[in-house]
């Protein structure tokens, strides 16, 4: 029986593009500035194409300027590297996104620092980590930014949680401790290597798990009354054609004891887009000298 609260990612991100396009809309009439994001696919990869098309329409939506490079997989690595350069170069664009993964041929770190840093709206240059880890302002990942939010959403303040995070890839485990570390939480990092994962699990108040293991973490790993984010997505074959999508948590019996958590879909994944419009906002803003105006101002 399905206790818990179930947290809309649809909700709070739909209300998250209105504030954006609110923002974009203000600096538009008020400074003739109009944000704008270049999104760069290297080769074919449907998934990859999907969400790329997403952001674009997203971006769309809230009034931003896109533009997209659509690069064939065998492109040379420097080839890549001097479309970024000139996209550095360029004023109207605010923030460069590389959809990953990128061809094997092609190194990820290399292509990440080419991106100025002021224009990585993805949050994963070097120095907006390094900035985020000491606690200083940067640009932040999009999805635990996401996750942020909607554990804000049920409790503004974190200040003293425990928080138990598990995964710990760069993209989403990493920066989502450095974030509640930020927010005062207590927090505990968990990963392949962890031992008895689900007393460790138990004690979280505050549970993000961002692992790609289909419902690896069960009702009896959650605190009562816990905050559960589930960050994965997996595609799970039924045979009936369509694949379906779940996630890292097994929600139903998560849901009879936690005090609130995310469905997959409908979650954490509409937030993703949703940050990466407001980082562009950001950036756009930060790179002109202004102060975000209307309903962004507060966070900038
Ligand atoms: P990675 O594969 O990069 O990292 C997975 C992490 O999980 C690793 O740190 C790994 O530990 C840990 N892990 C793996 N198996 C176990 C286990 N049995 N017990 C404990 N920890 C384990 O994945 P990502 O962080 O990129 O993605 C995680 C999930 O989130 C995926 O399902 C992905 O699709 C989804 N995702 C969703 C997004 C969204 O918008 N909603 C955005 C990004 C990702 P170790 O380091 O020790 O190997």
């Amino acid at each position: 029986m399905t206790t818990a609260r179930i947290i809309d990612g649809e909700t709070i991100a739909a209300r998250i593009r209105r504030e954006v396009a609110e923002t974009v809309a203000a600096l538009k009439s008020r400074h003739a500035l109009v944000p704008g994001v270049a999104v760069i696919l290297v080769g074919e990869d449907p998934a990859s194409s999907l969400y790329v098309r997403n952001k674009e329409r997203r971006a769309a939506e809230a009034g931003l300027r896109s533009c997209q490079h659509r690069l064939p997989s065998a492109i040379a690595e420097a080839e890549l590297l001097a479309l970024i350069a000139a996209l550095n170069r360029d004023p109207a664009v605010h923030g460069i996104l590389v959809q990953l993964p990128l061809p094997p041929h092609i190194s990820t770190r290399n292509v990440i620092e080419a991106i100025d840093p002021m224009k990585d709206v993805d949050g994963f240059h070097p120095l907006n980590v390094g900035r985020l880890a000491r606690g200083e302002p940067a640009l932040v990942p999009c999805t635990p930014a996401g996750c942020l939010a909607l554990a804000r959403s049920v409790i503004s303040d974190l200040s003293g949680r425990e928080a138990v995070v598990i995964g710990r890839s760069s993209t989403v485990g990493r920066p989502m401790a450095q974030l509640l570390l930020q927010h005062d939480c207590t927090v505990t990092m968990a990963h392949s290597r962890t031992r008895n994962l689900p007393e460790v699990a138990r004690r979280a108040e505050l549970l993000v798990v961002a692992v790609g293991r289909p419902e690896m973490v069960r009702g009896d790993w959650i605190r009562p009354g816990a905050i559960v984010i589930d960050v994965g997505i997996n595609r799970i074959e039924t045979g009936a054609g369509r694949p379906r999508l779940i996630g890292d948590v097994a929600f139903a019996e998560a849901a009879a004891i936690a005090g609130a958590i995310t469905p997959v879909p409908g979650g954490v994944g509409p937030m993703t887009i949703a940050m990466l419009l407001r980082n562009t906002v950001a950036a756009a803003c930060r790179q002109t000298g202004l102060v975000c105006p209307g309903p962004l101002g507060s966070w900038q």
